[in-house]
């Protein structure tokens, strides 16, 4: 089956907002608006060069306002906007479980930070001031809403800040399927008036979105990391494509997807390393097992990977004798 014939089996060409929001389970919990809804640690490869610790602090709050082809974030947000302060006390209860003052700090938020009805823009200075300590604040935003708050927000902050855009792929076609609702050309110019404006950019770029094979999949990769690179991106995270809203299981089921090989990730990441100049790349190595289909090298190349991330260099394959092969 050629590309032509596979994207737009099932998937409509119109109205596809409808559609996939039609393929959503109910919405799992009733989440606590002064609980964030997920945080932890991790070790990060700083612009510096040097390997800092991170902390992700995952935020509750209202639901996105688009409807992405391959996003399960709904799952994780509310109906209604979170009461006046509950942002700022979210991080406070991140931070104090965590018991640590890293150099990083993201707030990601299920959606935009610059997102009005998501995060109150009256709480900035409180978010502010409970990262007061952190180095380098990392939000995120989809490139619509990268204006004139970014620049509020960055002033009241004590250090760097970075917003992570979700670039997704830059293959003519799938892009708009993806429902993201942006062109590239409104990447470029949020990417550029972040830079113009001393603000770091970080790049998504999704490895095997749907409508696309294997060897598509990491072409598309390698070519959107290019692409976030030369708007500006000083860090492009590379996110294997994962099933789980719905939308994606019913492209599953009619052959429109299928999830990305442990090896197609692992390549692409060398791939995008090879061309990075100045940029970091990195893989999302979370939950990084559903994507293996060999358990017997799965761990080394899951640490193969992470030393890649660390160290932004290429170390030699993995020649697996159960797999057969360097990829897997
Ligand atoms: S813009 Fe981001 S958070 Fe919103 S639906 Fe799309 S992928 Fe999900
Ligand atoms: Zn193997």
């Amino acid at each position: 089956m050629n590309h032509r014939q596979r994207v737009g089996l099932i998937f409509p060409a119109h109205d596809r907002t409808a559609w996939i929001t039609a393929q959503r389970s109910a919405r799992p919990s009733i989440l606590d608006p002064f609980k964030p809804h997920g945080f932890f640690l991790e070790e990060e490869r700083a612009a510096s060069g040097q390997v800092v610790s991170s902390a992700t602090i995952l935020l509750t709050n209202k639901e996105c306002p688009w409807r992405c082809l391959m996003c399960d974030l709904w799952k994780n947000t509310t109906a209604q906007t979170v009461p006046h302060g509950a942002i700022p006390r979210q991080i406070d209860y991140a931070l104090s479980q965590l018991r640590a003052r890293p150099k990083q700090i993201k707030l990601y938020n299920s959606g935009s930070f610059f997102d009005s009805a998501a995060i109150p823009p009256a709480d900035f200075p409180a978010i502010a001031r409970t990262v007061a300590f952190a180095k380098h604040v990392v939000v995120e935003s989809h490139p619509r809403l990268v204006g004139g708050e970014v620049l509020r927000f960055r002033d009241l902050l004590a250090d760097s800040l970075e917003v992570a855009m979700g670039l997704e792929t830059v293959h003519p076609q799938v892009l708009p399927r993806l429902n993201k609702k942006f062109e590239l050309a409104h990447f470029s110019q949020a990417a550029g008036f972040l830079r113009d404006n001393g603000i770091a950019v970080r790049a998504f770029v999704l490895v095997k979105p749907p409508f696309l094979n294997e060897a598509e999949g990491l072409e598309w990769a390698v070519k959107s990391a290019e692409f976030a690179l030369s708007c500006g991106a000083t860090v492009v995270s590379l996110i294997p494509t994962r099933p789980g809203n719905g939308a994606l299981e019913r492209l599953m089921a009619t052959g429109e997807f299928s999830p990305p090989r442990l090896a197609t990730l692992e390549k692409a990441l060398e791939l995008a390393l090879e061309v990075r100049g100045d940029g970091r790349i990195f893989a999302d190595t979370w939950d990084l097992e559903q994507f293996s289909r060999c358990p017997i090298c799965f761990e080394k190349r899951r640490q193969r990977i992470h030393a890649m991330n660390l160290s932004q260099r290429i170390p030699p394959a993995i020649d697996c004798l159960v797999c057969g092969s360097k990829t897997n």
